[in-house]
């Protein structure tokens, strides 16, 4: 018997093992085993098992890690459709996609022989003798980490050879234990119900009696009640009253939130009705159905997803539910689990720990929990008879993951509801401009809620030209609120009534410059501006923690006139408890919810309305749902507007859409201001109007001129290298592949090649970055050429680092 297995290697092969004997029984796709690897012990998935011969020099895996499989062969054909899509090996993209944690650590682990004696007659040096005096303590052996680390030393392996040719120590791979394992609980259960009860003892007596209405108890809890438990169990074992077994406990996700008003039951209004009413004949249908479920904020989206998923769950389906933000988890699961009493459901996301994502992932794959809410990543739970899949607020950025494996989990639910011929839900109220495209080719089908329920108003929106304010309040010291604005928060605050403000920047300051020439102050690692935190009045990069005193002079003009400017989460904070020194201000942020369940005590306090001003980054813009809150201010729409992205305008209508969604969701109309000094952007004003069609025309005709997606597709080939020489050369060496590869004709007139160039942030963390965009509207002759530039070899081979960053499969 053999099998193939992928390895977390950045190679697309994969490897072939024979199989023992004693292991042939266990072998399944989608368990690991441990593998040898060079000199290396791997760990290996496997994804294929055949009995053919033909491979006889192969080696043989050493053990099989899995008791169950992660993973069976439907979810592998996904996952293989995911590494080839996003151009990543096989073996890295599982050991991404499955839960993390639980392969054996492998270790190089050093320990000292027998030869103890012999050691004084051999000339070693000095640092050799350290070497030995070293791991002299450690008589088991020690990590070669660990060595290194004690001996403060990291280039030992000339003396470590040494050591080990004169055959003073050894070397040897271990493999440690995963730091995820399950968990098992000693369980007692009742084997007869005849108990000749005079051969028993008082306790004994009272256990079964115990175990007769319990049926079975763990070890655990009945040692709570009876001191020394074990002897007594022991003995009503060897009567054969009772078997005592090991079985696995499962951790659950430990969220049990209740925020938010009660729900009465909700009769579906006309719109949600039709809306329903397709998703139940594509659910019926069980064929592939992509939806577009388009509404404003408060039009009732969530309300349709529960009615879908109540159908799904009618029908025996399970439904996954993607999230953009986990922060939004405690309010869903409220909705969740009142609608769904005594429901199962597994929560998946960064924020559960690792033990009780292992363990929900193998009772998702056991077909035990039909029901999966989780953010970004839970798009890969391997559930069993999957007929519903929901994106909520399915145009949110945080779906795409921007590093190791950069995918977009959005459009994988597409694919993945394609292979498992389910139906997807993608809702917005805010589209994303690809989606809305792929709409109107009728790519999707196209439901629609316009209006709020109950006709519940939208919010009035008015911009406020920030220029103007300057002007006009030369006199006043700040200018971050405007007057409408202080006299709306003036007005909300006497009324009892809350008010969000929403800024996208933490920190006081977000950049300083220099008054009479422009210049900004920027890291010394990374290429953006610095932000001031005045609490500890000194200028901080947010990419990489590196500080610096703020200096008195420019250091291009030596002006003096150094301004702190862009004003951040924290000085806003101050400045709004300046003025109004009664009103009770909280700030979310990043940095205000570091702490767990920092984020959920600061929504719970805004719900029983212990706070009147929220101020906060786009954590406030998603999703809540808060009656009281009746104003809104953006602080600065400009913020979004100037990210060098070409979906800067997308972004920010969305922001503001989202963000003005936000008031007058109760009883009360609710209000909007918006600060800008791009008064006349169609993005703001399209914003103001609750104009999607008007923005949509307006972007796709821009989007059209300057040829990008979604009229075409862009691969965005991120190249980044330490040294800027090295990665100069390296550019190079690709420019001529790229030119040689275009003349062959190969992608002659389907490929536009735009740069290598310096990427819109030159550096980060010290490693300068270089993007190269491939455009085309071929889409595959962009994605064959991608993977011909990763697979040159060279670009290793001169230390850069390529990411495939598949711009326009967001
Ligand atoms: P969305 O997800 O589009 O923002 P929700 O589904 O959260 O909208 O609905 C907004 C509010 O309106 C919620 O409090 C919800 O309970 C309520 N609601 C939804 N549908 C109806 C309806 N048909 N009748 C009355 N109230 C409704
Ligand atoms: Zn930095």
């Amino acid at each position: 018997m053999f099998v193939t297995v992928a390895v977390n290697i950045p190679s697309e092969k994969t490897f072939s093992y024979s199989v023992p004997e004693a292991l042939q029984q266990e072998i399944a796709i989608g368990k690991r085993a441990l593998v040898p690897f060079g000199k290396r012990r791997l760990t290996g998935y496997i994804i294929e098992v055949s009995h053919l011969t033909g491979c006889e020099d192969v080696k043989e895996i050493i053990e099989i890690l899995d008791f169950e499989p992660l993973f069976n062969e439907e979810d592998l054909k996904f996952y293989r459709w995911v590494s080839q899509y996003y151009i990543y090996p096989l073996g890295k993209a599982l050991a991404e996609i499955l839960p993390g944690g639980i392969d054996p650590k492998s270790d190089r682990w050093i320990s000292i022989t027998g030869k103890r004696e012999e050691r004084n007659d051999l000339q070693i040096s000095a640092a050799q003798k350290c070497i030995i005096d070293t791991i002299d303590h450690f008589p088991g052996g020690l990590p070669l980490d660990r060595l290194k680390s004690l001996l403060g030393k990291k280039d030992i392996s000339r003396d470590i050879n040494a050591l080990v040719g004169a055959g003073f120590i050894v070397v040897e791979e271990r493999n440690g234990k995963p730091e995820i394992t399950p968990k098992t609980e000693k369980l007692v259960h009742l084997n007869r119900q005849d108990i000749a009860i005079t051969k028993l003892t008082r306790k004994q007596i009272l256990i079964t009696e115990l175990l007769h209405s319990h049926g079975s108890c763990s070890v655990a809890a009945l040692r709570k009640g009876f001191k020394n438990v074990m002897p007594l169990l022991r003995s009503l074992e060897r009567r054969g009253i009772v078997c005592i077994s090991e079985e696995e406990v499962s951790r659950g996700h430990g969220q049990n939130p209740d925020i938010g008003g009660g729900e009465a039951v909700i009769t579906p209004n006309e719109d949600q009705e039709h809306a329903l009413c397709e998703i139940v004949k594509g659910l019926q249908s069980s064929s592939f159905s992509p939806f577009l479920l388009h509404g404003v904020t408060g039009s009732g989206k969530t309300e349709v997803y529960l009615n879908a998923i109540a159908e799904t769950l009618r029908m025996r389906g399970s439904v996954i539910f993607l999230i953009p933000e986990i922060a939004l988890t405690p309010q869903l699961l409220t909705r969740f689990n009142r609608r769904f009493k005594g429901q199962e459901l597994a929560v998946l996301h960064s924020g559960i720990s690792k033990s009780a994502r292992y363990d929900q992932w193998r009772r998702i794959q056991r077909g035990d929990i039909n029901v999966v809410i989780g953010a970004r990543s839970a798009v890969f739970a391997p559930v069993r008879n999957l007929k519903l899949i929901i994106v909520d607020e399915e145009h949110d950025t945080s779906y795409k993951q921007d590093d190791r494996m950069r995918y977009s989990a959005r459009d994988l639910a597409i694919m993945k509801a394609n292979l498992s011929l389910a139906t997807v839900i993608l809702g917005s109220a805010t589209p994303a401009v690809q989606t809305y495209f792929n709409t109107m080719r009728g790519k999707y089908r196209y439901l629609v809620l316009p209006r709020r329920v109950e006709d519940r108003p939208l919010p009035k929106v008015e911009i406020i030209d920030m220029k103007r304010e300057a002007e006009g309040s030369r006199h006043t010291s700040s200018h971050i609120l405007s007057r409408a604005l202080k006299e709306a928060i003036d007005d909300t605050l006497e009324k009892k009534h809350q008010a969000l403000l929403f800024l996208n920047r933490r920190g006081s300051y977000t950049f300083t410059f220099c008054f009479d020439c422009g210049h900004v102050f920027r890291c010394l690692n990374c290429a953006v501006s610095m932000t001031y935190h005045a609490s500890e009045s000194n200028l901080k990069c947010h990419y990489c923690d590196y500080a610096m005193r703020p200096s008195t002079s420019c250091p291009a003009c030596h002006g003096k006139r150094i301004r702190p400017y862009g004003v951040g989460t924290e000085r806003l904070e101050e400045e709004v408890n300046k003025l109004f020194p009664h009103a009770r201000i909280e700030r979310m942020d990043s940095d205000t919810t570091s702490r767990k369940g920092a984020y959920e005590k600061i929504l719970k306090a805004l719900d029983r309305r212990d706070i009147d001003i929220l101020i906060g980054t786009q954590m406030i813009t998603k999703g809540h749902d808060f009656p009281y809150v009746t104003l809104v201010g953006v602080i600065s729409a400009d913020t979004s507007l100037n990210i060098p992205d070409f979906r800067a305008s997308e972004r920010t209508f969305q922001l503001l859409t989202q963000v003005s969604g936000r008031g007058g969701r109760g009883a009360s109309p609710g209000r909007v201001i918006i600060q800008t000094f791009n008064p006349g952007h169609y993005a703001i004003t399209r914003a103001r109007d609750y104009d999607y069609m008007g923005f949509y025309d307006d972007e796709l005709a821009l989007r059209s001129a300057l040829s990008y997606p979604p009229l075409t597709r862009i691969v965005n080939l991120q190249l980044s290298s330490l040294s800027r020489e090295k990665g100069m050369e390296g550019l190079n060496g690709l420019r001529d592949f790229i030119a040689d590869s275009l003349t062959k004709n190969k992608w002659k007139d389907k490929v536009e090649v735009i740069g290598p160039a310096e990427s819109p942030i030159a550096r980060i963390k010290a490693r300068h970055r270089w993007q190269l965009l491939l455009k085309g509207k071929d889409a595959r002759a962009v994605h064959n050429m991608a993977k011909d530039i990763l697979s040159k070899a060279s670009i290793t081979a001169l230390d850069i680092k390529v990411d495939v960053d598949p711009l326009n499969f967001m």
